[in-house]
């Protein structure tokens, strides 16, 4: 399968390449030059397999051979290692966990997928890899733990001292072996700008073998596909009929990613463009006019987006038509003050705890049934442990620790280090 950019300015690439590369070079986004269009018969048998099964029948469709089915099918086991379980908030309101992966974040589907292909490539050729990612915290840790012990790949993870929280920071900083840290002293757009700067640097590029694993990556975002269907296939079959997805969305991946199982044919009566104060989609869905603006901070802060990327791969999947989009999608934003409250009141209500990025989800769907019905599915991005202090304070009880999350005794290896290219530059010259 060939992948174009959404500029059309320069040649397709296949799947090998539209990972490497992340971004084609005019800047557009890459796309798949076909969605699949999966058979009716294929999506009534989902609900007899299992989500690794699922997965490979899908992507297969998107690697297309590049890798072979038997590496490509232990590539998605490994990927979908934990559960994404359906969990009822209240009748035909589910939660669609997906933070039961080692960083409690949706991220960690698309930041395994990404590690594992890329892995399995760079060994084909033999050639070392280096990562670099530039966070401001949630990427970070996703891709820090989808890379560990991924063998011909080493990561380098870019982080604004003392501007990421004290869970992120040790989920980034701990794990040593092919994972190193550095602390930069200075903002994230400082990391940001000393990432750029070694792309730019052709002699470090190609000595290096440099790759970034941005959110925007193919391989990040056709794995997300997944859990739409998984979703849906779990659900009664009068439950199925009429599915609206409600998606909090800061950089309009998953939303993308859900489009895209929808145009393969899963059947879903509408999709919900949940958002923070960072309202830019939502606005062009309500008057038609995309104005980008900077950043606002707020408490579900992995949605602080002012002008989120993949807006050019929703245009893309609805033929730059703002009429059949709003057919589709509808936009809703919410203030942190009834993100709060949403976050109480439900547990009031229901006992289910949401994280704030799952509430802004659940007050789309809840404004959403003011006119409408359907079965509602909120895509619960992030575990609530993850932002604690803000659940806690609502729910006035503590949030119950997950199993498999350890962070006790870990000591942080991370290297400090300035904003300064040059330093930058001379420390990848010598590390390897
Ligand atoms: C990244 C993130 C989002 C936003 O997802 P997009 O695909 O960028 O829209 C929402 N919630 C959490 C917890 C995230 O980490």
């Amino acid at each position: 399968m060939n992948y174009y950019s959404t500029n059309h300015q320069v040649n397709p690439a296949n799947f090998e390449e539209a990972i490497f590369r992340g971004l084609p070079a005019d800047n557009g986004l890459y796309m798949p030059e076909r969605i699949p269009s999966l058979s009716s018969s294929f999506i009534s048998s989902l609900p007899t397999m299992s989500l690794p099964e699922m997965g490979y029948e899908i992507l297969k469709h998107f690697v297309d051979g590049e890798i072979p089915n038997d590496a490509l099918k232990l590539i998605i086991e490994d990927t979908l290692s934990f559960d994404i379980p359906l969990s009822e908030i209240k009748g035909g309101v589910y939660a669609l966990e997906l933070f039961h992966g080692p960083t409690l974040a949706f991220k960690d589907v698309g930041a395994r997928f990404l590690a594992r292909c890329l892995s399995y490539f760079t060994r084909k050729d033999e050639k070392q890899l280096t990562v670099l990612v530039a966070t401001s915290g949630d990427t970070g840790s996703a891709v820090a733990n989808g890379f560990y012990n991924i063998p011909g790949v080493n990561v380098i993870i870019l982080y604004p001292k003392g501007k990421v929280s004290g869970f992120q920071e040790q989920q980034m900083t701990t794990l040593g072996g092919n994972i190193t840290a550095l602390e930069i002293d200075g903002t994230f757009d400082d990391c940001q700008y000393l990432v750029k700067q070694a792309f730019l640097d052709d002699e470090l590029r190609v000595d290096r073998n440099l790759t970034s694993a941005n959110s925007i990556n193919m391989a990040r975002l056709l794995p997300q596909s997944i859990y739409y269907f998984y979703a849906w296939s779990r659900l009664s079959e009068i439950e199925k009929e009429e599915v609206v997805f409600a998606i909090p969305s800061g950089n309009y991946g998953n939303l993308a990613a859900g489009l895209i199982a929808h145009k393969m044919g899963l059947p879903v009566k509408h999709f919900l463009a949940c958002s923070n104060a960072n309202d830019t989609v939502p606005m062009y869905l309500w008057n038609g006019k995309f104005e980008p603006k900077p950043s606002i901070a707020t408490i579900s802060n992995a949605m602080d987006v002012g002008n989120p990327s993949n807006f050019v791969r929703m245009l893309d999947l609805f033929d730059q038509s703002y009429h059949k989009m709003i057919g589709k999608i509808n936009g809703y934003a919410y203030t942190d003050e009834s993100t709060r409250d949403t976050i109480q009141k439900t547990y009031g209500l229901s006992g289910y705890i949401l994280d704030p990025h799952g509430a802004v989800g659940y007050l789309g769907l809840m404004d959403y049934y003011r006119k409408n019905t359907g079965t509602g599915i909120v895509l619960e991005t992030a575990h609530p442990i993850k932002f604690r202090e803000t659940v806690e304070e609502q729910i006035k009880t503590k949030v119950p620790m997950p199993e498999h999350v350890s962070l006790t005794n870990l000591e942080k290896k991370s290297i400090p280090f300035s904003k300064n290219f040059e330093d930058f530059k001379i420390y990848l010259q010598k590390s390897n």
